[in-house]
């Protein structure tokens, strides 16, 4: 019972005086992840920081667990996204979702999912550098509230986002680099669901790579 209902309470019953000890008052609760995430995606609800918000339907948030180990981050919403208000819900985030599953023995709400770039960009071309780096602080800020094990980067786009710098993502898949931003997170590079549904002969090494994740993340 908090300080306002204990003093309604004690009038209730008679007290018509009633004395605190200085010092004594009603203890906040630190803000729980989820708490901190909801104030950080109104904070830029209606966000115009770079000329996607003139295309999009809506701002695309992470979904899922916070207190997932690990969290995947895309590099921006498509068709189904921009309309629905969720990441991966397309095609290639069904096929995510199965090795998900299948892989990490996990279902698509126990992780947490996001993107580099939170708006479509126009006929889902690959959003600029301008508009990575424009949106690069939301994803920052969210990964310091979720403080994962691995950040695992679908595809080159959210890898060079996160890291700061070209790279060849065929090079470079299932390999590990430390978080720039707190060097005791692991970045794990792998391909973009939606590369492998164009080139089905690389889902092995999805699978491969998937295996590596969750031995990283200690699933
Ligand atoms: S992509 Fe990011 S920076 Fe650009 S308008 Fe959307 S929320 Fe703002």
């Amino acid at each position: 019972m908090g300080l306002k209902e204990t003093v309604k309470a004690l009038e209730k019953i008679g007290f018509s005086e009633i004395y605190l000890t200085q010092g004594v008052s009603e203890k906040k609760q630190p803000k729980g992840k989820r708490e901190l995430l909801e104030e950080l995606f109104s904070s830029y609800r209606n966000c115009t920081k770079c000329p996607l918000h003139k295309s999009r339907t809506q701002v695309v948030f992470g979904d899922g667990n916070p207190d997932s180990p690990v969290v995947f981050v895309g590099e921006a919403p498509g068709e189904d996204e921009d309309r629905q208000g969720r990441p991966f819900v397309g095609r290639a985030g069904k096929y995510l979702n199965q090795k998900i599953e299948q892989v990490l023995s996990l279902k698509r709400e126990d992780v947490y999912i996001t993107n580099v770039c939170k708006c479509r960009p126009p006929e889902n071309r690959k959003p600029t550098p301008a508009e990575i780096n424009a949106c690069f602080p939301y994803l920052r800020k969210e990964l310091s509230i979720i403080k994962p094990k691995v950040i695992c980067c679908l595809g080159a786009t959210a890898a060079e986002g996160i890291l700061g710098k070209k790279l060849s993502i065929t090079k470079v898949r299932g390999q590990v680099r430390p978080y720039p931003y707190d060097p005791s997170v692991k970045v794990f590079l792998t391909y973009h669901p939606a590369f492998i549904l164009r080139n089905p002969k690389s889902d092995g090494e999805f699978v491969e790579d998937m295996k590596k994740l969750k031995e990283l993340a200690g699933l």
